[in-house]
């Protein structure tokens, strides 16, 4: 097995580090305190991550996106990890899920969505329907040419700022009576579609979530996304991919965490000594690297097997669990070691704390996670 990098790799590498460290990471303050940021700042991210080629590196070449398989793109997100995720979202990429598009969906929303004129969300999660999505009550019943759809989102990413959402809904009953899942493409300007403020969250801040509520909603027959009744097919051949996108931005965030934690212990003195020279730290220190090295190995395999076509639910889910869980525990360390000031805003180990936190519960939470792992073990044996 070659784990070499190509010298074009390298340089996707480079470029985006610089991005982040120039463009991105100076605004980390002022998003920190004002959970905002203003419109022409985004604009001008926007603009300039589009001139590198960034903006939509993950959508095909014929439509204006950069055409990166996803090995590729996993170094890309590994360095936008780096930085907070709110400034991260600007430079980055519409939904994968959105190359399902055919007919004129590729000319509504797929092209415009990939130059960045138009902004999409996903909406899945409902207020009674989290990890049970199949449990949602948002409905769309057809009637001639129209879809009429009714019901509510919650929790839903950056709905304020987006033009349209890719809406999963229930469409009918399967014959054991459970919900089937269709998927809609939904324009938020419609009459009938109303983005509410959604919730403070402790994690990221200035990454905002909204409610939305559809109320007789109307939309043509052609919205639909895929087939009738297939929004689960969908989901897996498409949203599996964000799992990763999840363990990157941890396994980014885990480094971050420990590049600041080894520099304080190979300085900061205690009892005469650097405190990196006591084992109690430095024996962390031995874990958070090990940690940092297997998160990155079973991330970039899964990244490799995407584009092998060799994906499972099971190596989407361990990259998942493993990843966001270490972010976690590498994070909640480099505070112990850093003392009582890696609480402290002026070093940002207290952000990377409280944002790693959110990726055990987001895109299927750790015991959703293990539930995929252990069934893909135990469904064989007939258990
Ligand atoms: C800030 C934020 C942004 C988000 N953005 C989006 C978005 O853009 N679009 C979108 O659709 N969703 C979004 N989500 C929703 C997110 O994916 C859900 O929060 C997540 O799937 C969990 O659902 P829940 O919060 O309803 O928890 P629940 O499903 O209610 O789970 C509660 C607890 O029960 C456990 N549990 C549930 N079922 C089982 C089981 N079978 N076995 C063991 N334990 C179980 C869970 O693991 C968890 O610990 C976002 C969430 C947040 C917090």
């Amino acid at each position: 097995m070659d784990f070499k990098l190509s010298e074009e790799q390298n340089l996707l590498i480079k470029s985006t580090k610089s991005f982040v460290k120039n463009e991105l990471m100076q605004h980390e303050g002022l998003l920190e305190k004002t959970d905002n940021l203003p419109k022409e700042l985004y604009q001008e991210i926007k603009k300039k991550s589009q001139e590198l080629g960034l903006y939509a590196c993950n959508m095909p070449t014929e439509y204006g996106g950069g055409g990166l398989n996803a090995f590729d793109l996993t170094l890309i997100e590994k360095e936008l990890g780096h930085t907070s995720l709110a400034l991260a979202e600007i430079a980055w990429r519409p939904q994968n899920i959105l190359m399902a598009c055919t007919g004129k969906l590729i000319d509504e929303y797929l092209k415009p969505a990939t130059t960045g004129e138009r902004k999409d969300c996903i909406a899945m999660t409902e207020p009674e329907a989290g990890s049970d999505l199949r449990g949602m009550k948002t409905n769309a019943v057809q009637s001639g040419d129209d879809w009429t759809i009714n019901g509510t989102k919650h929790f839903i990413s950056n709905a304020h700022i987006s033009d349209f959402v890719v809406l999963f809904t229930s469409t009918g009953k399967d014959e054991k009576g459970r919900n089937l899942l269709s998927c809609f493409l939904v324009d938020l300007d419609l009459p009938g579609v109303e983005v509410a403020k959604g919730y403070d969250c402790v994690s990221h801040r200035g990454y905002v979530n909204n409610i939305i509520h559809f109320n007789d909603c109307k939309i043509p027959a052609a919205n639909i996304l895929g087939e009738k009744d297939k929004g689960f097919e969908l989901m897996n051949t498409w949203l599996e991919a964000t799992r990763l996108t999840v363990s990157a931005t941890s396994v980014a965030r885990a480094q971050r965490a420990f590049d600041i934690a080894l520099d304080w212990s190979a300085n900061r003195k205690q009892f005469g000594k650097v405190i990196g020279k006591f084992q109690g730290v430095s024996f962390k220190l031995a874990d958070m690297a090990t940690e940092i090295k297997l998160a990155n190995l079973i991330l970039m395999e899964s990244a490799w097997k995407i584009d092998q076509g060799t994906l499972t639910s099971q190596d989407a889910a361990m990259a998942k669990l493993f990843c966001t869980e270490m972010v976690g525990r590498v994070s909640d360390e480099a505070i112990q070691i850093c003392g009582g000031m890696g609480l402290m805003s002026d070093i940002p180990l207290e952000r990377i704390w409280r944002d790693a936190r959110i990726e055990r519960i987001w895109e299927g939470t750790s015991e959703i996670q293990r539930h995929i792992i252990s069934r893909s073990l135990l469904r064989p044996l007939g258990a």
